[in-house]
């Protein structure tokens, strides 16, 4: 019996993990990152298609949002019809489309590519970061890599387990067990935690929040209560910065003569789609240097070159100011928390809460925690990181697995 991974596949960004003479480790890729960006750029050569995977296609993404397809979790095991895809092509570059060829109305959301006519769809694009995951793992670990154990968003299973089954069997996985993500986070947590407990687990990625109870039984882990958000994550932090940053440039060139020589009295609204989509890539690039410090600069060059091709945005950024333009995103996420667990307690009245684990990129941010630190007192267990504890916890269930076969 080979090696077996656990492998987090997350809208915004994937992880594997396995274990190395039972200690929990995270496989790392050739520039030894252990986070993919779950994310393809397609585009053609020659009249060939073209991919790239991971951070690569990620930094294509300012350059040519259309041929970067993103966030393609949400729509395994969805129909053209459903509410993800009206809010994807609301917010997304990407266009979806539906494929009236399709059999299915769950397989039926087509992506289209019209700079190169290409036609793609949401299980390709989850085969090519899986393929990619594979040769990582083999180039790492030096073996071939079959066996693993994948895990599942918390809800609507049912058809994204058709989904994520079809995609694994074209990579070549061998599929031992499917797991949900904030049970994965669980397995990760009791491996270093024996003993009854039960355990909140507050996963804030780039994409969702969900929040869960679960309470440790013989053998694994029973889920009390489970609430969240499939559009609440990182990304909206994103967009509220980049809606400050937008009021703040207009509000600095209210009543400012430029180049083309007019006057603005109310100040410059940009619209050009390009730099808005430049600007919210400086917007997370701040927010994530502000959870380590105090202040940021955010520097956008040529903002509004048909008005004046010299100026440029130059904003300061504290961490002061970032958390006030979140803190209805945050209190969003507590008020989820907390209606999580008392719909908990109808099932069971009388549980505590021992630990609330911290899972999600989105959940490093430090007034998060500290948020979570008044609202629940320090239970906050964030000794695994939130990016890698769900891929560990699929690599541990693995091995039980592996083991009860043996
Ligand atoms: P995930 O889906 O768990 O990979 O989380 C991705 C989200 O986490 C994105 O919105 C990132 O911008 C955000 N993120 C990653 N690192 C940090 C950080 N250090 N501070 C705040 N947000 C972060």
């Amino acid at each position: 019996m080979g090696k077996v991974i656990g492998i987090d596949f997350g809208t915004t960004n994937s992880c594997v993990a396995y274990l190395d003479q039972g200690k929990p480790r995270v496989v790392l890729d050739k520039e030894r990152y252990k986070i993919v960006p779950s994310c393809v750029y397609i585009y053609k050569k020659n009249d060939n298609v073209r991919l790239m995977v991971g951070r690569a296609a990620k930094s294509k993404y300012v350059e040519n949002p259309f041929c970067t397809i993103h966030s393609i979790k949400r729509f395994l095991g969805k129909s053209y019809d459903s509410e993800d895809v009206r809010m994807a092509q609301e917010r997304y570059f990407y266009i979806l489309e539906k494929d009236e060829k399709a059999q299915s109305h769950e397989f039926d959301i087509l992506i289209r590519i019209h700079e190169y006519d290409i036609s793609t769809s949401p299980v390709d694009i989850a085969v090519y970061i899986f393929r990619y995951l594979k040769q990582m793992a083999e180039a790492y670990l030096r073996e071939p890599m079959e066996d693993v154990v994948i895990t599942m968003p918390n809800t609507f299973k049912t058809r994204y387990t058709a989904a994520i089954k079809q995609v694994a069997e074209k990579v070549g996985f061998n599929v031992i067990g499917l797991l949900d993500e904030t049970m994965a986070t669980a397995f990760a947590f009791g491996y270093l935690n024996k003993g009854e407990h039960t355990i909140a687990v507050y996963d804030l990625g780039g994409g969702t929040i969900d929040f869960s109870i679960l309470r440790r039984v013989k053998g694994g882990y029973e889920e009390l209560g489970s609430l969240g958000d499939g559009w609440l994550g990182g990304d909206d932090f994103d967009y509220a910065i980049t809606e400050y940053l937008l009021r703040e440039f207009k509000a600095s060139t209210r009543n400012r003569r430029f180049a083309d020589g007019k006057v603005y009295k109310d100040g410059i609204t940009i619209t050009d789609k390009d730099i808005l989509r430049a600007i919210k890539t400086e917007a997370e690039k701040a927010k994530i240097a502000l959870s380590d410090s105090a202040h940021t600069l955010i520097h956008v060059s040529n903002v509004i070159p048909e008005i004046d091709p010299d100026l440029h945005m130059d904003i300061k950024l504290s961490r002061d100011v970032l958390e006030y333009i979140v803190t209805d995103l945050i209190e969003k996420t507590i008020s989820i928390s907390l209606d999580a667990i008392d719909n908990a307690r109808t099932l069971a009245p009388k549980f505590k809460i021992d630990a609330l684990l911290l899972v999600g990129g989105q959940a490093r941010m430090p007034k998060i925690k500290q948020r979570l630190r008044e609202v629940f007192g320090e239970i906050i267990y964030d000794q695994i990181l939130p990016e890698e504890a769900v891929a560990i916890g699929a690599a541990i269930y693995g091995n039980v697995l592996q083991a009860a076969k043996k």
